[in-house]
């Protein structure tokens, strides 16, 4: 049977060039860290923590554990609980362990770059798992080849490793320090041995990671989520610079960098983290909330309900409803259960697959004026879908606030982005993206109300804007 694409909703070959459509012109996730240190069941631990960080990485998944004399390790591509089918975690014996979920941001997607990679080193076996990404790791990695390193993975991770094998230092936590002293970038990295856990954050503190405490045992992690997962009490967040040692002689705070200006990403508090995850005891859901008491403020407009695109935009949607008074609804519904999507071999069969994974609903948008809630617009494609998705539900206005300043550079720090050509905020005005949206009004959360929301003061608590102000805290590729 063969379709007839009479008038499509949006056309070109968008779709993430064949990728699953469940990510199609979103920001992906960087990647999860979760590590356990003096706990009987690291291996589970660790499991169930991934579990709740899986919304940032979906590719590939890995634990690694050591019962003191040796490593016992597990990788696999797809979710944490395909990876660990099969009673799995039963190998992975040991009171210490790392575990890493995976979205390629530099290196190809395949099992040899999923973490944790594991190595031999002088002093005995190594592992590292880390999230983030390192800027200047093709020019290290060239510079290592030189001097004869072969590399096993594409990875950039593995560029850390090399620089610790070529160390002279004796103890692990000097060669780590010198291996972080020669990387630039975004990082939050952790290196086991047989008897030792090093967590270390950089020296601008980009990506959140955090410690806590389970009994006796130390915990570390991306998002504070996956502690409440296993009953685990957030203690603080690591500092920028920062290195936390954990061996027989108990933990000892180091550092292995100055810290510079913090610039944590804003893109966490806007999009990436789970809503129930803290971040320097900032609540997501709270804060998204405010970005949508801020926009009401900034871009009223007059409507029937609001509704929030799932998942990341209902505590915002509800937010902007609170302030105005006009009812929050569940307009938009996210399919979860929906599997793989397949590469469809036409246009009308593509349009279902995007149906499969949101709908409109129609008893609630039909003849309504909607002001319709987002994160961020990346290419616009989406939004366009999203917009039209309600119109053909029968909304009568789509009003589209977004929770974000326009995106218009490139991530440098772990976070796929498309080219700055193919982000329309570079290159279209806000209007024409109206137009190219298909909505009635838009309007962008401004950066002094992104601000004003996560309620930091940017002096002291520094943040990362600079896919929206270009303001990179690092040197950066030119792009
Ligand atoms: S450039 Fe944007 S996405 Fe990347 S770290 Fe900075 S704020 Fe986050």
């Amino acid at each position: 049977m063969s379709y007839e694409i009479k008038d499509p909703l949006w056309t070109g070959n968008y779709y993430n060039e064949g990728m699953d459509p469940e990510v199609f012109d979103k920001l992906k996730e960087e990647c999860g860290v979760f590590g356990v240190f003096g706990h009987a069941e690291a291996s589970f631990l660790s499991y169930y923590g991934l579990h709740s960080l899986q919304h940032r990485g979906q590719e590939s998944a890995g634990i690694c554990t050591s019962d003191g004399s040796q490593f016992h390790y597990h990788r696999g591509m797809g979710l944490v609980k395909e990876t660990f089918e099969n009673d799995k975690l039963l190998d992975l014996a040991g009171s210490i362990g790392i575990g890493h979920v995976r979205y390629s941001t530099s290196g190809e997607s395949g099992i040899n770059n999923a973490q944790p990679l594991v190595f031999k080193y002088k002093e005995g076996d190594l592992a590292l798992a880390t999230n983030g990404n390192l800027v200047n790791a093709p020019e290290l990695r060239k510079k290592l080849e030189q001097l004869g390193s072969i590399f096993q993975t594409s990875s950039d991770t593995e560029v850390v490793a090399h620089l610790i094998a070529r160390s002279k230092h004796e103890k692990l936590e000097d060669a780590v320090k010198e291996a972080l002293q020669q990387v630039e970038g975004a990082f939050a990295f952790l290196f086991m041995t047989q008897h030792k856990l090093i967590a270390a954050l950089d020296p601008h503190g980009l990506r959140p990671f955090s410690m806590g405490k389970l009994g006796d045992a130390f915990l570390f992690t991306s998002e504070t989520c996956a502690f409440d997962a296993v009953g685990a009490t957030a203690i603080r967040d690591l500092n920028p610079g920062e290195m936390i040692i954990i061996d027989e002689n108990g933990m000892r705070e180091d550092r292995f960098s100055e810290p510079k200006q913090r610039a944590l990403c804003s893109m966490e508090y806007i999009y990436f983290a789970r809503p129930d995850s803290d971040i320097e005891n900032n609540n997501i859901h709270t804060v998204r909330k405010q970005m949508g008491r801020q926009l009401a403020t900034e871009a009223f407009t007059d409507a029937d309900v609001v509704t929030g695109v799932p998942d990341s935009s209902i505590s915002a949607a509800i937010g902007f409803a609170e302030q105005t008074g006009i009812p929050y609804e569940l307009g938009l519904i996210k399919n979860r259960y929906t599997g793989r999507t397949f590469i469809q071999p036409n246009q009308e069969l593509r349009e279902q697959g995007v149906k499969m994974k949101l709908s409109a609903v129609g008893k609630v948008v039909e003849g309504k004026r909607v002001i319709m809630i987002d994160d961020s617009i990346v290419r616009g494609t989406t939004s366009k879908r999203i917009v039209n998705l309600l119109r053909e539900a029968g909304a009568t206005e789509v009003h589209v606030r977004i929770t974000s300043p326009p995106f218009q550079n490139p991530c440098f720090y772990g976070i796929d982005t498309p080219s700055r050509e193919e982000l329309i905020a570079s290159a279209k005005k806000v209007e024409e993206i109206r137009q190219t949206i298909n909505a009635d009004s838009l309007y962008f959360l401004s950066q002094e109300g992104l601000v004003k929301s996560i309620g930091k003061n940017v002096e002291t608590h520094g943040m990362c804007f600079a896919c929206f102000d270009e303001k990179y805290p690092t040197n950066v590729p030119s792009c």
